[in-house]
C-alpha cells in the first residue's frame, strides 16, 4: 500500500499536508495539526476532528502506522 498520495486535511484552515513529509515536522497554516510522515510511517499530530482524512481513512488506518511518542515528543507537540 502507498501513502505517498495521501493528503490530510485541516478542518479548520482547509490546509492540506501530504502525509509523506519526508520525516519532516509540518503543520498547517493555523497550526492546529501537523504532519511528520515518510515511506514507513505518518504521524498526525492534533485533534482527529480537524483531520478529514481521519475519517476518510478510519482512524484505525492510521494508528497503525505511528510508532509511540517518546515522553519528549508529546511534550514537544503540546506545546506547538
Ligand atoms: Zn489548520
Amino acid at each position: 500500500m502507498s501513502i505517498t498520495e495521501t493528503t490530510y486535511k485541516c478542518k479548520k484552515c482547509g490546509d492540506e499536508i501530504p502525509a509523506n513529509t519526508n520525516k519532516n515536522l509540518t503543520s498547517c497554516k493555523c497550526g492546529a495539526s501537523a504532519v511528520d510522515g515518510c515511506a514507513d510511517y505518518v504521524r498526525v499530530i492534533g485533534d482527529r476532528e480537524d483531520w478529514k482524512q481521519w475519517e476518510v481513512a478510519g482512524a484505525e488506518d492510521v494508528v497503525k502506522h505511528l510508532p509511540p511518542l517518546t515522553k519528549e515528543e508529546v511534550e514537544h507537540y503540546e506545546g506547538l
